[in-house]
């Protein structure tokens, strides 16, 4: 606009009488502004599950703020939010005290009641947890305790074959953890609501649009200009980021390190044929084993009846990398090369190999799988869809546990760093957890931009 006005005003000035014609090019410039409206109050950008939960959240707390979301796909949820295992987790896993123990529990709490308010469908079909040997029965125990901390509802141990098939028929094992509120959902379908209540209050989404810089603009009402990968500008005051698997690119972008590095690992689950679908009623999953990050493979129930065996953990070779011929030499190499994923490698050097060969020879998966479902087969499976977690990765190698958020700390005062904020780690249970993630967003932006 300022260009505009500028452009405007020059032609006219040499015409003389320039002090009421620049205040005319003034006013057309503030109704055309109005018109196209590209200067907001605060811009989120991502349209996954927690980009739009933020995005709500702040503009009906505050409606009078002139917002938008910007997302580089064509919809909402294309990315790790459209490929997920779609559960909504209860809470059990998390150390106590963490933000992903409370949001968890919170999130879940408020996903139910969201969904019946919005007449969202999901099906509280309960999870197993299933402990088949002594080692694991230990492990289960202190996964109960760490549950009751969490304040997980009505968690129960059941104890014996017999008890476990009254709630999962099919299913052997030792002993289980019960959570009977553990639900599945469309989390893309979530996802979609918000936007719509986003756009009912008067927000505005933008999609194609690639955020690629950050700069200062040269309006003091809108300092920070953002640029999109074909060329177009917004102006805002302030800009929220929560950019999941891109992440780290989009802090860097406005000064903050790059670590933690996002690095990608994708699941690949296995579809159960439907014949063979009545065998599952509601979430079976194993114990986890503490010394590895993810939670095992497992059997999940979808919305739609079908049944998803998984989601194993490999490198994607690309950040939105679905199959192992999706592959980006920079993105790799920027994985590969980097310090922290060196060590996690060497750390977990052989589980990471088991996992690429059962990647490669699904009746391997299977045979684990066996262990909780004697019946199915590897005539029963066949391959399915796969995600992506955008994992955060200290320099050191460690995987980061909980959601982090972050923000330019550097000593450059008046810098545009200053008025952008990043979630720069949401993995599982980011989902579940989105309304309760989205609350503290708020709060947090409320504080940092004085709204
Ligand atoms: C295999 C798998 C299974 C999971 N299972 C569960 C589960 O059962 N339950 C659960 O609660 N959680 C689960 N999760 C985790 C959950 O999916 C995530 O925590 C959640 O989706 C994160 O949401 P997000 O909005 O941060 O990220 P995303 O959904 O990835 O959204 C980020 C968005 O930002 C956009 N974007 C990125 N860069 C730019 C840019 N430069 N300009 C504009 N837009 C940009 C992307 O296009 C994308 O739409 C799972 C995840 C995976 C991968």
């Amino acid at each position: 606009m300022t260009q505009f006005s500028r452009f405007l005003g020059s032609l006219l000035v040499v015409n003389g009488n320039s002090q009421l014609i620049l205040h005319g090019v003034k006013t057309m410039e503030r109704s055309f502004s109005s018109i196209i409206a590209r200067e907001y109050d605060v811009v989120v950008v991502g349209g996954g599950i927690v980009g739009a939960a933020s995005a709500r959240e702040l503009k009906l707390r505050h409606p009078r703020l002139k917002m938008a979301i910007l997302e580089k796909e064509n919809e909402m949820a294309r990315h790790q939010t459209g490929h997920n295992s779609g559960v909504i987790h209860a809470g059990i896993y998390y150390k106590p005290g963490s933000l992903k123990a409370k949001l968890c529990v919170e999130g879940m709490h408020l996903m139910y009641q969201y969904c019946d308010q919005k007449k969202i469908p999901y099906k509280k079909v309960g999870k197993l947890i299933v402990a088949t040997d002594e080692v694991e029965i230990e492990r289960l125990a202190e996964l109960h305790s760490r549950a009751i901390e969490n304040n997980v509802p009505d968690i129960k141990l059941i104890k014996g074959i017999d008890e476990i098939q009254k709630i999962e028929p099919n299913c052997v094992g030792l002993q289980a953890l019960w959570s009977p509120h553990t639900g599945i959902i469309d989390y893309s379908q979530v996802t979609k609501q918000y936007g719509l209540d986003f756009k009912e209050k008067g927000g505005e989404i933008y999609f194609n649009f690639e955020v690629t810089k950050f700069e200062k603009s040269n309006d003091e009402d809108y300092p920070v200009l953002i640029h999109s990968k074909d060329g177009q500008n917004i102006k805002s005051k302030y800009v929220l980021t929560c950019g999941g698997l891109q992440s780290d690119k989009l802090a860097e972008l406005s000064g903050c390190p790059r670590a933690p590095r996002i690095v990608p690992f994708r699941g690949e689950y296995l579809l159960l044929n439907p014949n063979k679908a009545h065998l599952i009623k509601g979430n079976i999953y194993p114990v986890p084993d503490p010394r590895f990050p993810f939670l095992g493979v497992h059997f999940t129930p979808r919305m739609d009846g079908s049944v998803w065996l998984g989601p194993n953990a490999v490198l994607a070779f690309k950040r939105e990398g679905y199959s192992w011929s999706d592959i980006n030499f920079s993105e790799l190499a920027d994985a590969l090369f980097y310090p922290g994923f060196l060590k996690l490698a060497v750390k977990y050097m052989v589980a990471g190999t088991q996992e690429i060969i059962k990647s490669a020879i699904p009746s391997l998966q299977v045979k684990s799988l066996q262990k909780f479902i004697p019946s199915i087969t590897s005539n029963d499976v066949v391959r399915g869809p796969a995600g992506v977690r955008a994992q955060a990765l200290d320099i050191e190698g460690n995987l980061i546990e909980d959601f982090v958020f972050d923000m330019y700390k550097g000593n450059e005062s008046g810098s545009i760093g200053e008025r952008v904020l990043h979630c720069r780690n949401a993995p599982s249970p980011g989902a579940t957890s989105s309304l309760a993630i989205a609350k503290m967003m708020a709060d947090k932006m409320e504080k940092e931009f004085k709204l």
